[in-house]
């Protein structure tokens, strides 16, 4: 059986690419066979995130019908199995499949699939959300971002998608203003992890790998594959 787990924002920027990557590399790391998609179509930025800028074959590829999901997957150097997007996301391209049918082509190969979806609650993220047993929120701490998130946490619940928690990102000292359990009352949903604001993130990402690979020590690594462990048991 393969679960999929969308990893979803009310807005741009929260971390969702960061928490997809990591996530998936925490599970990698624990012995789990799992795929990395990127199924922000219009943006995507696994791809950029990863270094893997001119892959022949992406998932564009399969959505306009010209090439089987399995065909678009890649190993990455860290040992992740990768679904990258085309660097021009859908720029005059026609969509001839949907993304549920392209994700039954991955069904029994794998044991989780990560989708990193687009922010917010429009069509495209919504495929995404529709199409995964589950879906985690990112949401940093202001009110803005917590207020999106409910909104994207009842249009999950809406179409299907359980909603395991929040995870709570690029947090600092001065960032929480509120209780962690004010956070929890307010969007309804327990938090499953809280991630530091970490410069060793934007270190990873100019070495092109995930922080949990580069720095498996530091403070966001640890919280993002103390969630891979509490995800699996
Ligand atoms: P999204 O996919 O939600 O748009 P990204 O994952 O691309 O967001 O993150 C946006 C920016 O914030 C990136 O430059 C990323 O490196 C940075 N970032 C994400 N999480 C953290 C964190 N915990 N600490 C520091 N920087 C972070
Ligand atoms: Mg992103």
């Amino acid at each position: 059986m393969t679960k999929f787990i969308a990893i979803a924002s009310g807005k741009g920027g929260t971390g969702k690419t960061t928490t997809a990557i990591n996530l998936a590399t925490a599970f990698n790391s624990l012995g789990k066979d799992v795929i990395l998609l990127d199924a922000n179509f219009t943006t995507p930025h696994v791809a950029i995130h990863l270094g893997l800028p001119e892959v022949p074959t992406t998932v564009h590829d399969a959505l306009m019908g010209n090439a089987h999901i399995t065909e678009a997957t890649y190993l990455h150097p860290t040992g992740l199995k990768v679904i990258p997007g085309g660097i021009d996301g859908l720029l005059n391209k026609e969509k001839k499949r949907n993304l549920s049918s392209l994700l039954l082509g991955l069904y029994g190969k794998t044991e989780l699939v990560i989708l990193d979806a687009a922010a917010g609650i429009g069509a495209e993220a919504m495929d995404a959300i529709k199409a995964s047993d589950e879906t985690i929120v990112v949401a940093n701490s202001d009110v803005s971002s917590l207020t999106d998130a409910v909104r994207t946490i009842k249009a999950a619940e809406e179409v299907g998608s359980v909603v395991p928690g929040i995870v709570l990102n690029k947090i600092n000292k001065t960032s929480l203003g509120l209780s962690l359990h004010d956070i929890e009352s307010i969007v309804g949903k327990r938090i499953i992890a809280v991630i530091p604001e970490d410069r060793k993130i934007r270190k990873s990402l100019s070495l092109n790998h995930p922080v949990v690979y580069t720095h498996p020590s530091s403070s966001s690594s640890k919280q993002f594959k103390n969630l891979a462990k509490m995800l699996i048991d």
